[in-house]
């Protein structure tokens, strides 16, 4: 082979740590690093990422390059270096971390071409009593605009009645018969401009604006003390300098309420979530990658997308474990912001009620400046806080009668009431009264969730759906109840006990899609007094501006586990979940039901607040040797056969061990290795999962050892992954 051919290095889509070398046919052109190429693999052919185009000791035999994708990086050198650390970072082969900073219309190799965007068109019905028999869907479009839709005055958008199900061509015959008629254009709404900052807001934008370069604030704010408002002003001079923002926000919490305010104020905004196709995905990345559009808000995964000027990177509510991507690469998009801002030399600003304790800890340390909003905007006042011992007490329907009696006169008062329980369905157990037999997910070691309406037994972590079983499998005789309470059975007593009281339950069951829950938002949002009951679809993010009474109907859960977490995410919960009480005019009380009324954790958090909680917690994380000061990491291994995952993790740790004792430095400077143990969702989906633990004294020790575990082969039954920096640790 000529030694005048290219050759260049791909990255590929697969689950293997190398790159490898394919030359470019002469007459081909030669791909830029960053760009899409189409090479054979195996027995077929991938696309892949040029990593680099002048290999000076590439192999003697290489294949040929199929095909140039693209003229241009499609991952320009920022996110190619971003994506670089992330392997390193993560332990995660490069190809599978491009492809996961690809858009997937990307990875399958579409051209990247930026459609003109669609004429947000609007039609008006002109004849609601138009029959035709024998066209039926434009009947039913008539109908379904005559009914569905209320005072649309202004007209129903085409991208409504498309996605109710009816076709551009029922509306064109419509037109044609003169049933619809294009409403004309609206005049947009003039942009909102900026409030008044309070002092404090006011202290917290100027720090921002008068950053220069990169630094990372943590804008700890109290619910409803205008972080918003903040993150808004803060955003001016970046976008004067024709620079462009990325706001993260958390899964659960990217509303159309959310969008609004952005847009409110800036007018058109773009959108990156798990709920756009492909192409529309692909359409947004590729307008921030152009410069066209100048906010994105979204979802963990837009950190990944490319700017061509970033200026400021903003992440809500960033304690929110929705930032962690628990599978595949498991990385944290809050982390990974602030990578990215150091790359681009730009601010980073971290928002939260309740940070992480990672976060109050780079404070401590000078890493993060600390911006504080200690009071609510607008004067409202803080909740105050009563705990319900529930020790010998008789519950209605979850309820102890003190907070049933306080409902009342929350209601009486005008007030509208939340109850937060962390348990969807009807009942979490269902067990045989004669011989204590429980309903247990045949595939994990897991009890089944009862539901009603349709009845159905369903396994929470692997979705398995039984029938409901109409009698005890172990003897047969003895009659099945349901124990305990999921959102569905409180909202059945509720029912009963308020009977003239609007229920709204809100939880996945009930809000399968953004329009059913924007529609039971919406009703909230009138402001009659009501009764909210939910998990914590309900506690993040809204506002909910007539609720007076907040309860968390059941603290014990997080009080009771072991994970070293649990009590931060129980303070962060109860925190944000009294967070929705009292946010307008009316002062909010918020009553926690508990087994453990004397808890200290509970104790702590009312009278000192979350910063004074979050003190002392980082003491005892410090004491016991645990994260943010020490770092961690899990090497997680599961497999049908049991044996088969404990042993390879029995074989790490022996290496890990090895290698520790052949470097130097006393015990204190080695890397602690906990177990392997099994998980504490020991089975799941038929598989038996195990874990093994390091806490090193500092990051690079912890890499390295990593590292020393180089990419062992393993039989293909057995799956197993790294997490650095892991959320669920137990
Ligand atoms: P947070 O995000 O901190 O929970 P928000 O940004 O949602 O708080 O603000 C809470 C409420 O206070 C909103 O209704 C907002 O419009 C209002 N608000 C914020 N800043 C001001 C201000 N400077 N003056 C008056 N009202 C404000
Ligand atoms: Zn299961
Ligand atoms: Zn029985």
């Amino acid at each position: 082979m000529p030694s005048a051919l290219t050759v260049i290095r791909v990255a590929v889509p697969r689950p293997l740590h190398s790159l490898y070398d394919y030359h470019v046919p002469e007459g081909q052109e030669l791909p830029l690093v960053g760009a899409r190429v189409r090479v054979p693999f195996g027995n077929s052919r991938v696309v892949g990422i040029c990593v680099e185009n002048d290999v000076k000791e590439g192999r003697i035999e290489t294949k040929p390059i199929l095909d140039v994708i693209d003229q241009e990086a499609a991952i320009p050198a920022t996110l190619l270096d971003l994506a670089q650390w992330m392997s390193q970072y993560y332990h995660h082969p490069l190809g599978e971390v491009l492809a996961t900073i690809l858009p997937s219309a990307a990875r399958r190799g579409s051209a990247f071409e930026i459609k003109a965007l669609p004429i947000a068109r609007r039609w008006l019905l002109k004849q609601a009593d138009f029959k035709n028999p024998r066209a039926t869907r434009q009947e039913a479009l008539v109908q379904w605009l005559g009914t569905a839709v209320t005072e649309a005055t202004d007209g129903v958008p085409e991208e409504a009645i498309l996605k109710a199900g009816f076709t551009r061509d029922v509306i064109s015959r419509l037109v044609d018969l003169g049933v619809l008629e294009a409403a004309p254009e609206i005049e947009p709404a003039p942009l909102q401009q900026p409030l008044d900052p309070t002092p404090a807001q006011a202290d917290a934008i100027k720090a921002v604006r008068d950053s220069d370069g990169f630094s990372i604030f943590l804008l700890e704010g109290v619910t409803g003390s205008g972080k918003t408002e903040v993150y808004l002003q803060a955003m001016a001079p970046a976008l004067n300098a024709g620079g462009q923002i990325l706001v993260l926000v958390p899964e659960i919490a990217l509303t159309p309420q959310t969008l609004a305010r952005f847009e409110d104020r800036f007018g058109r905004t773009g959108m990156i979530h798990s709920g756009l196709t492909d192409q529309q995905r692909l359409q947004t990345w590729l307008r921030c990658k152009s410069g066209e559009l100048t906010i994105l808000i979204g979802t963990r995964s837009a950190i990944f997308t490319p700017f061509a000027k970033l200026g400021l990177i903003i992440v809500d509510e960033e304690h929110d474990s929705s930032y962690k991507q628990q599978e595949g690469l498991r990385y944290s998009a809050r982390d990974l912001a602030a990578k990215r801002a150091q790359q681009e030399d730009i601010p980073l600003l971290l928002g939260s009620a309740t940070p992480s304790l990672e976060s109050i800890f780079n404070v401590q340390r000078g890493r993060y400046r600390h911006l504080l909003l200690a009071d609510r905007a607008g004067g409202a006042s803080m909740p105050s806080y009563h705990i319900i011992d529930l020790r010998g007490q008789t519950l209605h329907g979850g309820l102890a009668s003190s907070l049933i009696q306080t409902i009342r006169e929350h209601l009486a008062a005008s007030g509208q009431v939340l109850l937060y329980l962390n348990r969807r369905g009807y009942a979490p157990t269902l067990l045989c009264q004669s011989c204590g037999w429980q309903a247990v997910c045949p595939d994990c070691d897991a009890r089944l969730t009862l539901h009603r309406t349709p009845a159905v037994m369903i396994c929470h972590h692997c979705a398995l759906r039984l029938e409901v079983p109409n009698h005890c499998e172990a003897c047969g005789q003895g009659a099945l109840l349901p124990l305990g309470q999921g959102t569905q059975r409180t909202e059945d007593s509720l029912a009963s006990l308020f009977p003239d009281v609007p229920i709204h339950r809100i939880d996945r069951d009930t809000t399968r899609t953004n329009r059913q829950l924007n529609a039971q938002l919406q009703q909230i949002h009138e402001g009659q007094p009501c009764i909210m009951v939910g998990t914590q679809m309900l506690a993040k993010g809204h506002h909910f501006p007539s609720v007076t009474l907040v309860a968390v109907l059941n603290a014990d859960a997080g009080l009771l586990s072991p994970d070293f977490r649990a009590p931060e995410r129980t303070a962060q919960l109860i925190v944000q979940v009294a967070g929705r009480a009292g946010r307008a005019a009316k002062p909010g009380q918020v009553w926690i039901q508990s087994h453990q009324p004397d808890n200290p954790l509970l104790g702590r958090l009312i009278e000192d607040g979350y910063a004074g909680f979050a003190k002392t917690e980082l003491e005892s994380r410090s004491l016991a040797g645990l994260p943010p000061m020490h770092p961690m990491a899990l090497l997680r291994a599961e497999a049908e056969n049991q044996a088969l995952a404990q042993a390879f993790l029995a074989n790490c740790k022996a290496h890990l061990e090895q290698v520790q004792v052949a470097q130097e430095g006393g015990p204190e400077a080695r890397v602690k290795l906990y177990g392997p143990v099994p998980a504490p969702m020991a089975r799941l989906a038929n598989r038996y999962r195990f874990q093994l633990m390091l806490i090193a004294p500092s990051r690079n020790t912890l890499h390295r050892l990593l590292q020393s575990l180089g990419h062992p082969r393993v039989p293909a039954a057995l799956r197993w992954s790294i997490d650095v920096d892991p959320y669920d640790a137990l």
